[in-house]
């Protein structure tokens, strides 16, 4: 399976997009944008919705 390994701007851990993800796609584009890894992401959503109702 083709993946490239990305490091996570938010945890700076290594992750892995695999082909055929939205992820991998837009690594391919652009790949000095930043990306976050799936938990990061998560979290950051679940924040933004805390944010939103307080
Ligand atoms: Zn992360």
């Amino acid at each position: 399976m083709i993946y490239y390994e990305i490091l996570c701007y938010s945890c700076k851990r290594k992750f892995k997009v695999y082909e055929g993800s939205l992820k991998y796609k837009q690594f391919k584009e652009k790949r000095n944008r930043i990306f976050c890894c799936e938990d990061c992401s998560h979290k950051i959503r679940m924040d933004a919705i805390k944010h939103f109702f307080r």
